[in-house]
């Protein structure tokens, strides 16, 4: 129940109506009979959106598109990691100070790492945006050994110059699979609608890769059908979803993240969305 003890958290983007966080947060807040309630707040001005949360004594709040990077700017302190990615994704107030964090680096990282250890795993990356600047700043901290790939190779030879691994021409992505254990997909391909797209030639993928998307709409892209037909080990998009929203909610209540009852109500709405979709 609310009352006037209660914690207020929520998300900050636009557009934020789909958005899967105030379902998830609030689930796990009622499992573990926290009193705090999550919102989604639709905001066009952060400068604005950060004062007015000041003032409502908000405790803590994801950041979503498009504000992650435009954010930075209006925190009192951000912390090491969220300043290596160059986003923030978690807000939390501390003593009347924000503060920024990122967990999609976790989000991405903590799934592949139930899998398999990834020092030293050659990891083919195909993206250079936002998500992909954190999967790779992730790897990178874990020893792996990660080659970019990208549409545009200048956005690749950039991301990979900044944290010094290498970027190779999409074009010759098939010519090096055999050396690729882990390949992920970090751009939109083979989101709702263009549902029939895959990010490589379906010839790249071998039995031995781990397979990675990050695309959760739908559930099972086609990448992660076809590397599941080949028998490989997969990561749909959900997990980094999952694993970032965990690691927000134990950094907004302190407590262990009820993540039976996160994943269920997740899975039963990607699922009902899924359907509306088809
Ligand atoms: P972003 O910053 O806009 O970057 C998009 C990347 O994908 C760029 O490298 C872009 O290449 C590439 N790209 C876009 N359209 C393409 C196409 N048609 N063919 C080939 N490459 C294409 O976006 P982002 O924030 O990184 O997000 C990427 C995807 O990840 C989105 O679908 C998003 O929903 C998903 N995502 C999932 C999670 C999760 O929790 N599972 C978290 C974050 C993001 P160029 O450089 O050539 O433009």
């Amino acid at each position: 129940m609310v009352d006037s003890n209660t914690k207020w958290f929520g998300v900050i983007g636009n557009p934020i109506e789909h958005s899967l966080s105030p379902l998830i947060h609030n689930s796990a807040f009622e499992k573990l009979k926290v009193n705090a309630a999550y919102l989604a707040f639709k905001v066009e001005d952060v400068k604005n959106a950060i004062n007015a949360i000041k003032e409502f004594g908000i405790s803590g709040y994801s950041v979503t598109i498009p504000h992650k990077v435009t954010i930075m700017q209006y925190l009192d302190e951000i912390d090491s990691l969220a300043k290596k990615v160059g986003a923030v994704n978690t807000v939390l107030v501390k003593n009347e100070k924000l503060i920024g964090y990122n967990t999609d680096v976790m989000g991405a990282i903590n799934p592949l790492k139930e899998i398999t250890p990834l020092k030293g795993k050659n990891v083919f990356v195909i993206g250079a945006g936002g998500a992909a600047r954190a999967i790779v700043l992730g790897l990178v901290n874990e020893h792996a050994k990660v080659t970019i790939f990208n549409r545009d190779f200048s956005h690749a030879q950039k991301l990979a110059k900044e944290f010094s691994v290498s970027s190779k021409e999409i074009g010759v992505l098939s010519a090096l699979a055999e050396d690729c254990d882990i390949l992920i997909n970090a751009t939109p391909v083979g989101m709702y609608p263009k549902v029939n797209e895959l990010p490589v030639d379906e010839g790249v993928i071998r039995k031995k890769m781990i397979v990675f998307d990050i695309v959760y709409n739908p559930l099972e892209t086609k990448l992660i059908r076809v590397a599941k037909k080949k028998g490989c080990k997969v990561v749909p998009g959900v997990e980094m979803f999952l694993n970032q929203a965990y690691a927000q909610f134990e950094m907004f209540t302190g407590k262990k993240a009820p993540v039976e009852i996160m994943r269920k109500v997740v899975l039963k709405e990607l699922k009902k969305r899924q359907k509306n979709q088809s």
